[in-house]
C-alpha cells in the first residue's frame, strides 16, 4: 500500500465545500442524557478543521457514532433474536435507540471548542442536510448526522456516497480525518472519495507518516513487541512483522501457546490449543529467517482471575495446576527492556499482562518505561496497549500513540486500508 498521500495542504480549499470525515465516534453517558464522557475524538478533529476555516473552506463534517441499527425491521428481529418480547419492540423504542446516538451533543461540544457555531443537519443525506450544505458558507461549519442512520453507509452503496460527495457540490473535496475508521470500507470512509479529489488531513497523515515510516523504512534494529491476549487476533501481525522486523518479543497472554506448543506447563493459562501449531512454525519461521524471537522466560502466576489473587514467580512452562500466568516475570522484563534499549525504532501492539490489575500491570509498566528511555522511534498500536501505555502515565514519552485500535492492527498487518487507498497519491 502506497503510505504517500496528498493532503489538505496540498489541494485548494479556499471557497470551496469540503466533506470531512471524522472520527466522533465518542463515549457517551449511558443514561442517556447526551453528555460526552470523553471528547478526546472531538479535540483531535480540530487541527483539520480550524486549518479548513483559516483557509476559507466550508466545513461538512460527518462521522458515524455507534451502530445504530437503521432499519425498523432489523431493529425487531435482532432484538428478538435477544430474547427481548417482539410485542414491546416498537417504533417509539427503536426511534429512542436512534436518537441516543444522534451526534447533537458532538456539534455542540465541537462548537464550544471552535468558538463558533456549528450547524447541525437533522439527517445525513436528505432535505435538512441538502438546504444547509446549499446554504453553507465559507467560515462555517456544518455537521451530519450519523452516517449509519442511512442503510447504505456500512454496505457502500455508491447511490449514498455520492449524494454525501454531492452536499460538496461542484468543485468539493473529500477530506477524511477519521483514523479510527480507515479500516471500514463505507460509503462515507471510502465511498465519498470516488466522487470528488480526496485528500488526508491531519490526524491520517501523522498515521501514515509514523506507523507507515514504521513499517516501509524503520530505523534499525526494528524491535516488535507483541502481546496482548490471543495468538488467534494477532495471527496477521506477527506474519507481517516476521517479513520486516529484527527481533519480536512475545508476551500477554498468547506467550502461553507458545510455551505449550514447546511442551511446557501452562495450568490455567489463557491457552489456544489451535494455534499451538502455527506458534511452533512461527519460531521456526523467525529462525529461518534470523529474526530474533525472545520468549519469556519466567511469568508472575495467580491462583486466580482477580486483583487480589495470590501469586507466585515460577519459571516458563512450569505454571502449577490451578495457576494461570497474568504477567511475564521479572526476568524476563530485564531481558526485554535489554532488547529494546538498544532498539532503533519500536513496535508495541498488546501489553505484556492483564494491566488492568495493578498486580499484573508491573511486566506492561516496566516495558512502557524501557521505552520511554530510549533514544528510538517509539511507536503504540492497538486500543488497550494504547489505553496501558496512557493509564500508566508514558503518554508523552512516546513518539506516537495511534488513535485508530483496530485500524493500526490491520495496517501493522500490513493489510491495504480502504479509507487511504481511496485518497490522492502523492
Ligand atoms: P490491543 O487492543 O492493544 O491490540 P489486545 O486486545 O490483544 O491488545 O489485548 C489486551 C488484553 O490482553 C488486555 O485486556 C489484557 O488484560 C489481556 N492480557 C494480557 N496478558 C494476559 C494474560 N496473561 N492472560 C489473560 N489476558 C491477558
Ligand atoms: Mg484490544
Amino acid at each position: 500500500m502506497n503510505y504517500n498521500k496528498k493532503t489538505v495542504k496540498d489541494v485548494e480549499v479556499a471557497g470551496r465545500k469540503v466533506l470531512l470525515r471524522c472520527d466522533f465516534n465518542v463515549p457517551m453517558a449511558k443514561d442517556g442524557s447526551g453528555v460526552i464522557t470523553d471528547d478526546k475524538r472531538v479535540r483531535a478533529a480540530l487541527p483539520t478543521i480550524q486549518y479548513l476555516l483559516d483557509q476559507g473552506a466550508a466545513v461538512i463534517a460527518c462521522s458515524h457514532m455507534g451502530k445504530p441499527e437503521p432499519s425498523f425491521d432489523k431493529w425487531v428481529k435482532k432484538q428478538t433474536e435477544k430474547g427481548k418480547d417482539p410485542a414491546s419492540l416498537t417504533q417509539e423504542k427503536w426511534s429512542k435507540t436512534l436518537a441516543e446516538l444522534s451526534l447533537k451533543p458532538v456539534a455542540a461540544r465541537l462548537g464550544e471548542l471552535l468558538g463558533r457555531e456549528v450547524i447541525m443537519a437533522a439527517d445525513v443525506v436528505g432535505p435538512d442536510a441538502q438546504a444547509k450544505a446549499a446554504a453553507l458558507q465559507p467560515g462555517q461549519v456544518l455537521l451530519l448526522e450519523n452516517t449509519r442512520f442511512e442503510k447504505g453507509e456500512t454496505k457502500n452503496d455508491p447511490e449514498l456516497a455520492k449524494k454525501m460527495a454531492g452536499l460538496a457540490g461542484e468543485g468539493g473535496v473529500y477530506v477524511s480525518d477519521a483514523f479510527g475508521a480507515v479500516h471500514r470500507a463505507h460509503a462515507s470512509t471510502a465511498g465519498a472519495a470516488q466522487f470528488l479529489p480526496a485528500v488526508s488531513g491531519f490526524l491520517i497523515q501523522k498515521e501514515l507518516d509514523f506507523i507507515g515510516g514504521a513499517l516501509a523504512s524503520p530505523k534499525r534494529p526494528l524491535v516488535a513487541i507483541l502481546g496482548g491476549s490471543k495468538v488467534s487476533s494477532k495471527i496477521g501481525v506477527i506474519n507481517n512483522l516476521l517479513e520486516i522486523a529484527d527481533t519480536i518479543i512475545i508476551g500477554g497472554g498468547m506467550a502461553y501457546t507458545f510455551s505449550a506448543a514447546q511442551g511446557g506447563k501452562v495450568g490455567d493459562s489463557l491457552l489456544e490449543a489451535d494455534w499451538m501449531d502455527y506458534s511452533k512454525e512461527m519460531v521456526q519461521k523467525a529462525q529461518d529467517k534470523g529474526v530474533k524471537l525472545l520468549l519469556p522466560v519466567d511469568t508472575v502466576c495467580a491462583d486466580q482471575f482477580a486483583p487480589d489473587a495470590k501469586t507466585q514467580v515460577v519459571k516458563s512452562g512450569e505454571i502449577p495446576d490451578g495457576w494461570q500466568g497474568l504477567d511475564i516475570g521479572p526476568e524476563t522484563v530485564k531481558l526485554y527492556c535489554q532488547a529494546v534499549a538498544g532498539a532503533g525504532t519500536v513496535i508495541w501492539n498488546g501489553p505484556m499482562g492483564v494491566f488492568e490489575f495493578p498486580a499484573f500491570a508491573v511486566g506492561t509498566q516496566a516495558v512502557a518505561e524501557a521505552l520511554s528511555k530510549t533514544n528510538a522511534v517509539t511507536i503504540i498500536g492497538g486500543g488497550d496497549s494504547a489505553a496501558a501505555v496512557q493509564q500508566l502515565g508514558y503518554a508523552d514519552k512516546m513518539t506516537h500513540i495511534s488513535t485508530g485500535g483496530g485500524a493500526s492492527l490491520e495496517f501493522m498487518e500490513g493489510k491495504e486500508l480502504p479509507g487511504v487507498a481511496c485518497l490522492l497519491d502523492q
